[in-house]
């Protein structure tokens, strides 16, 4: 399936090509490649995952780029609406009103900006709003909703089109889909072309200190080319007269890093948490090799362990369902190497993915209460970054004796005892 895939030895930040071979996956399907039933006998396209280092920019990445039209055009994630990421928007538009001193009629625009629902909350705090995204039917979607959103991949096209129709803006926004572009060079021009003199640039990656740190290798699949660093994108942005001027660690996905960064020319001063982190990165070897060593072994003893505890609990009997179906979680499966003969069904709430086969494992998906209704003995926690909202929702599941697997870290299991000191 080369056509859909390319090995790409150039570093996308810096055009090194000089790299740290960290781990390989093996060749598998999307991770968001969902099957009809009717399909399932059809073999999947399955595609190398091998993730490198860059010894020049530190960049983590991975070794084949998967064309995004086959990736993005018929996306099914939807951005959540949990309370969670709710809070977490709302916080957005606090940082970008501060960092940018945005007033009601300022433009915002976001690129990956899915169905709306972080412009919805510029837009009813007074700013004029322009959304940039791929996925033809989430900008549709977005578009229902009053929020107008160009079906395109960001860059300087879109944002000409913008800039033309409504001015420069005060605020580019990109949460959680930096990490998915291959040409992050193009996207840069883009911002150029629209960012005002005096406007901020907010990206939110995941963070790759979270993913070292708490074994997240679910996390890695197709969608996510780059897992970066501070380090590696203060070394991005410098090469497009961005500098980094304030960043901090929020909670979303596992853990990620919200970047804002200004002009060069804006002589704005960095804020101390800058420095703080650049040093942390240091201090803990990421510009070294041996984080990345480490991790690589943490993977294999994670994944064995996952697999020995759910053929454990099968053999035993039990009924091993999974909780939500979110990508990192058909990763973890495949990585896991658990089929359906282990975990029979999983629960999630996007209707999209009701009725469909999980990639690799063909796993049904169906709807949390009709997964319920088969009185799961165990649940594996797919959505682990949700685990304490969801020990909260479930109390009468643990409080009838069931119990989570939570995989990463380190697996580990919830009882209703347990999930006191959680909650
Ligand atoms: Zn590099």
């Amino acid at each position: 399936m080369l056509e859909k895939c390319r090995r790409d030895d150039t570093c996308r930040v810096c055009g090194a090509d000089d790299w740290i071979e960290v781990i390989s996956f093996g060749s598998l399907p999307l991770a968001n490649g969902f099957v009809d039933p009717a399909d399932a006998d059809e073999a999947q396209d399955a595609f190398p995952l091998d993730v490198i280092v860059c010894r020049r920019c530190r960049l983590m990445t991975l070794r084949h780029v998967v064309d995004p039209e086959t990736l993005f055009k018929h996306y099914v994630y939807v951005s959540s609406d949990s309370d969670q990421i709710r809070e977490h928007m709302r916080h957005i538009v606090g940082l970008a009103t501060r960092r940018a001193a945005l007033v009601p009629d300022d433009l915002v625009v976001e690129m990956g900006s899915n169905i709306g629902t972080q412009l919805a909350m510029f837009e009813a705090a007074g700013m004029r709003v322009a959304g940039v995204d791929p996925a033809a039917n989430l900008a549709e979607i977005a578009n229902e909703r009053g929020i107008a959103t160009d079906p395109d991949f960001f860059g300087p096209g879109p944002a000409s089109r913008i800039t033309e129709g409504q001015g420069r803006a005060k605020a580019v926004i990109g949460r959680q889909c930096f990490a998915h572009i291959d040409d992050v060079h193009r996207i840069l021009d883009g911002v150029d072309v629209v960012l005002d003199d005096d406007g901020v640039l907010i990206i939110e990656v995941p963070y790759l200190l979270n993913l070292l740190d708490e074994n997240q290798f679910d996390t890695i699949y197709h969608e996510h080319l780059s897992y970066f660093s501070l380090h590696t994108l203060s070394h991005l942005f410098g090469a497009h007269g961005l500098r980094v001027i304030d960043v901090e660690r929020v909670a979303v996905h596992g853990g990620s890093i919200a970047v804002v960064a200004a002009r060069e020319t804006a002589a704005r001063t960095p804020q101390p948490s800058v420095a703080a982190l650049l040093a942390l990165e240091e201090a803990r070897g990421l510009l070294t090799e041996a984080p990345y060593r480490a991790f690589a072994e943490r993977v294999t003893r994670v994944t064995e362990a996952v697999r020995t505890l759910v053929h454990g609990l099968v053999a035993d009997g039990k009924r091993v369902a999974g909780y939500g179906a979110p990508s990192k979680g058909t990763q973890l499966l495949m990585a896991c190497e658990l089929t359906a003969q282990d975990i029979t069904v999983c629960g999630d709430t996007t209707s999209l993915k009701h009725g469909k086969l999980l990639p690799g494992t063909h796993i049904p998906v169906l709807p949390p209460e009709e997964v319920a209704a088969t009185e799961p003995d165990y649940y594996l926690l797919l959505a682990w970054n949700y685990t304490e909202e969801v020990v909260r929702k479930e109390h009468r599941f643990l409080a009838a004796g069931g119990k989570f697997i939570v995989p990463v870290p380190e697996p580990r299991i919830i009882s209703v005892q347990s999930a006191k000191e959680l909650v």
